[in-house]
């Protein structure tokens, strides 16, 4: 479970844990799904999405059309339909029954009130806080944008503030940025939570571009070792590339005195057996 004191951390290795234990999917767009064994019984293997939304143009061709039912987890970053409109769904088909949907308390509360969700099938929390599932461990950190909600009339309302999350799991802290620009206090992420795994947005226009995204992996994040770019290439507007936010990194790095770090295109990770290397 994560690196917690001075002396576990010497004693962790990411990476080689992470090969064995944690799977990452890309699930297009924003979307991820994190596979790890439970902690109790290691035949069990609990899995939390994170941002899906499973009407995206690159969502893997074998979850199209249909609605995945092995949710532990869902987290959720803020109420932009890109990011919030399949948690409802994926709840609900869940087949697992305590699985819950993370997210701040107004966004729970909006799933509340127009898609049925029931109380017992979430867990609202807001910014600093922390919930340890046992396999895993949620901690919700601050990110640099605006969250609405979509109603069926195509007006919006409020859906409290955006929110990024780090997933700590199998010896992984795995920090989903959500939609955000980049900002100063990613440096306090990066000292309390320690993120090794960093997937952040690059896209532009609504987010980070790659430019930003690059400042940030070599100025605040310096605990990571991987980063997988996301929000890039959906819409037209989505301009950011994979290559851009690798040139920005080998101009930003120097700079900042940072150790190179791994970019792996989502894509690598469309499979459901990739682990991380
Ligand atoms: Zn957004």
């Amino acid at each position: 479970m994560g690196c917690s004191s001075a002396k576990q951390e010497r004693q962790c290795t990411p990476l080689q844990t992470i090969n064995r234990k944690v799977k990452l999917r890309w699930l297009g767009h924003s979307g991820f799904r994190i596979e790890v064994p439970d902690i109790q019984d290691a035949s069990i293997n609990r899995c939390i999405y994170i941002d899906p939304w499973l009407d995206n143009p690159f969502l893997p061709e074998d979850l199209k059309g249909k609605v995945p039912n092995d949710a532990d987890l869902v987290l959720i970053t803020h109420g932009h339909f890109d990011h919030s409109s399949s948690a409802p769904g994926i709840i609900k088909a869940s087949s697992k029954k305590e699985a819950k949907i993370i997210c701040n308390y107004e966004l729970f509360q909006f799933y509340q009130k127009h898609h049925g969700v029931k109380e017992e099938q979430g867990a609202p929390m807001n910014k600093g806080g922390q919930l340890d599932f046992g396999y895993c461990r949620v901690q919700m950190v601050s990110a640099d944008h605006s969250s609405t909600c979509l109603l069926r009339d195509q007006t919006m309302t409020q859906g409290g503030e955006p929110c990024g999350f780090v997933v700590s799991a199998g010896g992984a802290n795995i920090y989903h940025a959500g939609d955000t620009n980049v900002f100063g206090n990613m440096a306090i992420i990066d000292k309390l939570y320690k993120p090794t795994h960093l997937l952040l947005p690059i896209g532009g226009s609504f987010t980070m571009g790659p430019r930003e995204a690059a400042y940030a992996v070599s100025r605040f994040l310096p605990s990571a070792t991987v980063t997988i770019p996301m929000h890039f290439g959906t819409f037209p507007l989505l301009k950011g590339t994979t290559e851009e936010f690798e040139a920005h990194l080998r101009k930003f790095q120097p700079e900042f005195k940072r150790k190179p770090i791994k970019v792996i295109a989502p894509q690598k990770l469309m499979l459901l057996d990739s682990v991380l290397p």
